[in-house]
């Protein structure tokens, strides 16, 4: 019987996304603050996610070994390091979150059995890579406050309490809405990056967040007038307003997840 576990594991570091080739004012443009030198940090978490037979000790892998594996070949390495100077594998390409967890995956994949390695720079920004070559997943998570009244027009009040309970109240409520966007691209082999990561926050920010955020969504966005805003319609929408900028970006829009509130959330897949 096959199974899937997955270990967290820790580790800060610092890096810089600098150049050589290219003069200072060009860096400057290319990465913004995070050029400046010496470097700024993160506090990186790692989910090492493993598949196998379960064993007759009822285990995938013993996750004492897996702890001492992830902590000799990754965390003591990179914990508290300037990871650009740290891994050979960084001065050839940066190391960006999609990137760093590419490397780690190079890694690690001659002793364990890996089907994904995540790794969040913040709990905002996470990559995900799982041995496609260059190819590498990346998300971001941000949010938005909008009103909603779930109600079909068609039907009487009494008909539409029945089938959408306390949320067909005439006159709407609230959620703060986390909005996660994951896009797949692959990874420039001298930048690190799928995609230029302050243009995607943008593409973000200008296709959904200043349109949806602190609207009454059914009166305030056209396309809610019409259709009934629940968060798999939201969800659906935003994947729509997104996939076409992202593309102009170079990337594909991979997956939505709208959190509607901690008991419920929606996705849809690009
Ligand atoms: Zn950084
Ligand atoms: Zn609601």
């Amino acid at each position: 019987m096959e199974c899937i576990i997955t270990r967290r594991a820790n580790f800060s570091a610092s890096h810089r996304y600098w150049l050589p080739e290219i003069s200072e004012t060009e860096n400057i443009e290319k990465f913004g603050t995070s050029s400046r030198f010496p470097g700024h940090g993160h506090n990186y978490v790692l989910f090492v996610s493993l598949i196998g037979e379960i064993n007759e000790y009822g285990m995938v892998q013993n996750l004492s070994k897996v702890k001492k594996i992830l902590h000799q070949e990754v965390t003591s390495q990179l914990d508290n390091s300037y990871l650009n100077h740290t891994w050979s594998e960084f001065t050839q390409t940066l190391p960006t979150t999609e990137n760093i967890a590419r490397v780690i995956w190079n890694r690690l994949i001659g002793h364990l059995p890996l089907v994904n390695i995540q790794l969040f720079e913040h709990p905002e920004l996470w990559a995900d890579y799982q041995g496609k070559s260059m190819e590498a997943h990346l998300t971001v998570s941000t949010h938005f406050s909008a009103a909603h009244r779930l109600a079909h027009p068609h039907l009487t009040d009494a008909e539409n309490y029945e089938i959408y309970g306390k949320c067909a109240r005439p006159h709407g409520h609230g959620h703060n809405y986390h909005l996660e966007v994951t896009v797949k691209g692959e990874i420039d082999p001298r930048i690190g990056t799928i995609v230029d990561l302050e243009a995607l926050h943008k593409v973000i920010d200008d296709h959904v967040i200043q349109l949806f955020d602190h609207t009454f969504l059914n009166k305030d966005i056209p396309y809610f007038a019409e259709v009934i805003p629940t968060t798999e319609n939201m969800t659906i929408h935003i994947r729509d307003l997104l996939k076409l900028p992202i593309q102009e970006l170079g990337a594909h829009l991979y997956k939505v997840k709208l959190i509607e509130s901690p008991n419920n959330y929606s996705e849809a897949y690009s």
